[in-house]
């Protein structure tokens, strides 16, 4: 069954993982309420909260991220800081309304260290990836959405395998049974980290127009279902 296909079996570390807390049945309230408690991997220490995805359980395209950041940290929802506001505006830009989609994150804790006063972004390290897969594989189950789409390096490895390099392949179809389409582009972070103006505006326009590309099969799904 698609959705329920299970991320990269057989790479799995058996050490930590989320599975045994997968309520039976799910649902994404079910779901959501069971992550609060999970401590699965030692990352729950360091997030505030868990911060679990967030769209409506119809949304046609499920974007998914590395892992909240400081700011999805405090809310308690992710892509709410710069990097959710650039992707709201690209959305905007590509014609997907935001209620068409559902926004989450292959961890779901905040994994920082401090430099200062800051708590900077440190990357998730295999094991915990794999200890939280679980928390994704059970979202996508419930959503069975038409378009799965990796946002930046760590999802498109969990999820598509971890020789895919979304440098050089982005908005390529990847025949995947988790979504009827499958492709990652960048992590709009990357975008807000671009050197300067001119570049900044080049990639936001790449990323503008691989999300255009989605766009395309929400709205040829949604000619279908009306005729
Ligand atoms: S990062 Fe994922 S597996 Fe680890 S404690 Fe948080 S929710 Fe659980």
């Amino acid at each position: 069954m698609r959705g329920s296909a299970k991320i990269q079996q057989g790479r799995r570390l058996k050490t930590w993982s989320a599975a045994q807390l997968i309520p039976q049945h799910p649902t994404l309230s079910k779901l959501r309420e069971a992550a609060r408690h999970c401590r699965a991997c030692p990352l729950w220490k360091r997030g505030i909260q868990t911060v679990f995805g967030a769209g409506a359980a119809s949304a046609k395209v499920v974007f998914v991220g590395e892992q909240p950041g400081f700011d999805e940290d405090v809310a308690g929802k992710p892509f709410v800081g710069p990097a959710g506001k650039l992707l709201d505006k690209a959305l905007v830009q590509a014609g997907i309304a935001r209620e068409e989609v559902y926004v989450t994150n292959v961890v779901k804790h905040f994994k920082w260290e401090s430099k200062g006063q800051q708590h900077i972004h440190k990357k998730p390290n295999a094991k915990e990836i794999d200890a939280c897969l679980p928390w994704l594989e059970a979202e996508l189950q419930v959503l069975q959405p038409e378009v799965l789409v990796c946002l930046g390096a760590t999802a498109a490895q969990a999820l598509l395998g971890k020789d895919f390099r979304v440098s050089r392949q982005r908005g390529e179809w990847v025949p995947l049974p988790l979504a009827p389409h499958v492709t990652a582009t960048v992590h709009p972070s990357s975008i807000l980290r671009a050197p300067d103006d001119e570049t900044r505006h080049a990639e936001m326009a790449r990323f503008v127009a691989d999300l255009r590309r989605i766009a395309e099969v929400i709205h040829h799904m949604e000619d279908r279902q009306n005729h």
